[in-house]
């Protein structure tokens, strides 16, 4: 099958062939005419050397590949790609007999921009972060229905949100098949319940499974003050951990709800929830916490929020950090794309500095095996953290 054909300008084939997944508009010298948004497009260059297939956007980033061979994008090309990156997590063990939630399918990461999956115990999220791949729904379906075979009980797309206004506008999130909503998880033996329907993102925020098991390592006794709590990933690790007290914030209510349910789920106590601002909340509190976890939504969404960003980052941290009981630990995490890992440790560094304490750095964290980043799109590294030990 021939797909409509691109052709860039002299030089630009540099960059597909050292396997960069996106293609800018300006690297373009010729396009078959009748191409339009989302539609499946073969790559060439100036001297009309086959080079990628991939799907094209009225944008910036003109072309996202999805395969650097020659093939048919179909039902098995989605099995294909959909089983390696399944096959490609069992292997490394992240699903097990204690953990049945994991992103299936990341992005660049597994070589499909804009295609995200994530899998809840059978359950999965399906989340098109463009209209290329939202054209591909129900070829991607039906390679899901083959991959997982009859652990697969339902799939719910969510893309209302992340697909531009003008292409969402004809898009409603809900169940593609199955219509289970009351789901329950497993991480790394901690019992979690998901509202993907209702909750923000996917449902849950998985790429903290390994961050939050390190926590655990550290809570035994310890009070433990985890902000941005989300639905308290940290909180449920923490307690069962056996930590002291453990206090989750949250500006969002439904989010703080949801925490207490997973609190109870895994029969924890000394915990309290509190649904708050934590830049408000930080400003009244004494030094009574041996551990602050600082988890905070992206402050940068792209270049031009990206002063503002760091110095909410550093404002945050300094307060924190200042809390601390003497000896205490700082988990902090930055999830902004455009604020890369060494600007984040160096807003952490002076932080540290303005709240005058000694620290030390304990570990540098990052997004774990199932939100991979390759050496060829290293802008899929988003996720940084520290752990810091303040004197
Ligand atoms: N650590 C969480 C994920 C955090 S996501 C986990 O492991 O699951 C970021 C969270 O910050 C969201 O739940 C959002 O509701 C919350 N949030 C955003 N702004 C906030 C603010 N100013 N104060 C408190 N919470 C806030």
């Amino acid at each position: 099958m021939n797909y409509p054909k691109i052709i860039l300008n002299k030089g630009k084939e540099v960059s597909p062939l050292r396997f960069h997944p996106w293609i800018f508009s300006g690297a373009i010298a010729k396009k078959d005419a009748g191409i339009n948004e989302g539609d499946i497009v073969e790559v060439y260059s100036s001297q009309n050397q086959f080079l990628a297939i991939g799907y094209y956007a009225n944008g910036s980033i003109a072309i996202r590949i999805i395969s650097f061979t020659k093939t048919v994008i179909d039902e098995s090309f989605w099995f294909e790609k959909i089983n390696k990156a399944y096959n490609y997590r069992k292997q490394l063990n992240i699903l097990n007999e204690n953990t049945n939630v994991c992103r299936l399918f990341f992005g660049e990461g597994d070589g499909a921009s804009g295609l995200i999956l994530d899998l809840y115990n059978g359950h999965v999220v399906f989340q098109a972060h463009s209209w290329g791949i939202y054209l591909q729904k129900e070829n991607v379906v039906e390679a899901l229905k083959k991959v997982l075979g009859t652990t697969l009980k339902s799939i719910y797309n969510k893309s209302a949100e992340t697909l531009l206004k003008q292409f969402a506008e004809n898009v409603q999130n809900g169940f593609l098949f199955g219509g289970e909503s009351e789901v329950l998880v497993k991480e790394n033996d901690h019992t979690f319940k998901i509202d993907f329907v209702g909750g923000q993102k996917t449902g849950f925020f998985v790429d903290q499974r390994e961050n939050r098991k390190l926590l655990s390592g550290y809570s035994e006794n310890k009070t433990v003050l985890n902000t941005f709590s989300y639905t308290g990933g940290f909180s449920v690790y923490a307690c069962a951990a056996g930590a002291s007290m453990v206090h989750s914030v949250d500006v969002s209510k439904p989010a703080i709800e949801l925490c207490n349910k997973n609190i109870e789920l895994n029969n924890c106590k000394n915990h309290e929830s509190f649904a708050a601002d934590t830049f408000e909340y930080l400003k009244e509190k004494q030094n009574i916490y041996d551990i602050i976890i600082l988890d905070p939504p992206a402050f940068a969404k792209n270049r031009d929020s990206k002063h503002n960003a760091i110095q909410a980052y550093k404002r945050l941290n300094a307060t924190a950090i200042k809390l601390i009981k003497p000896n205490g630990l700082l988990f902090t995490f930055s999830c902004s794309g455009v604020v890369d890992k060494f600007l984040f440790y160096n807003t952490i560094a002076s932080a540290a500095m303005e709240a005058r304490r000694n620290v030390k750095v304990l570990h540098y964290l990052n997004q774990p095996a199932d939100h991979p980043v390759t050496p060829y799109f290293p802008e899929g590294e988003y996720l940084k953290g520290m752990v810091l030990w303040v004197e």
